[in-house]
């Protein structure tokens, strides 16, 4: 009985620790899936989707999405479709100009931490118009779209100090921004440091192409998704 007891608890620290691999590798397979699904929309043969009431009433009980997608709010850029997803796979957060405030960040911690979620991707996109605007801006803006542009200054003087044809300064802003949103989750929010730092969360960043469909990956120096002494997320805040 004893024997049996200790062989129990071996299986399930053996079961446990396979579980935690799983989690730790499924960020990977995640942006695989991703990348699978727009590589689906580019071509124009997109998978079946069950969007019926059978699918419907299982997803009632609950939802576990693979991946959240972080992304502008431009009725061009409709994450579900150029990633060719169907019912409570990707949880979408859409704001103009892919940029975070406490209610954004609050909404990715809740994915990622509640449903499990194992990737993030901030999706920036060509010919953005609140980019565009932000660069354009002259005095103050009217209402409340000041706060957005505010967010996306930092990147509109990083690309107009790079310099170019303003299509070209267009377009390192537009990247510039996707990369300061990142770094934006990962130094306000521990519960997000945490995750990365645990292997639970991956975080990458792309930009969609309004003219051929496809999604570009745009790399993050800072994200952290190999923790090492160098890179560790938790002390992200520190090198930002
Ligand atoms: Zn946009």
């Amino acid at each position: 009985m004893k024997r049996f007891r200790i062989l129990t608890a071996l299986l399930v620290v053996v079961v446990f620790s396979g579980f935690v691999f799983a989690l730790a590798e499924n960020g990977s397979e995640s942006l695989t899936k991703l990348l699978d699904g727009n590589k689906r929309f580019v071509s124009g043969s997109l998978a079946q989707k069950d969007l019926g009431d059978a699918k419907r009433k299982e997803l009632v009980k609950g939802q576990k999405p693979f991946a959240i997608v972080l992304t502008c709010s431009d009725s061009r850029v409709a994450p579900e479709l150029l990633f060719d997803q169907g019912l409570g796979e990707i949880f979408v957060v859409r704001v103009a100009g892919n940029v975070v405030d406490p209610i954004t960040i609050g909404s990715i911690e809740y994915a990622a931490e509640h449903l499990n979620s194992p990737l993030l991707i901030v999706l920036g996109h060509e010919k953005c118009g609140a980019v565009a605007a932000t660069l354009e801006a002259k005095g103050a803006p009217e209402g409340n779209i000041g706060a957005i542009l505010r967010k996306i200054r930092p990147a509109a003087n990083a690309a107009k100090k790079k310099g170019g044809t303003k299509d070209e300064i267009l377009e390192t802003a537009i990247k510039e921004n996707v990369k300061n949103t990142s770094k934006d989750i990962i130094k306000k929010s521990a519960i997000i440091r945490h995750l990365v730092h645990e292997g639970k969360l991956k975080i990458v960043a792309g930009e969609y192409s309004l003219q051929t469909g496809n999604v570009e990956m745009i790399e993050l120096a800072h994200a952290g998704n190999k923790p090492s002494a160098k890179t560790c997320p938790s002390h992200a805040g520190q090198h930002n």
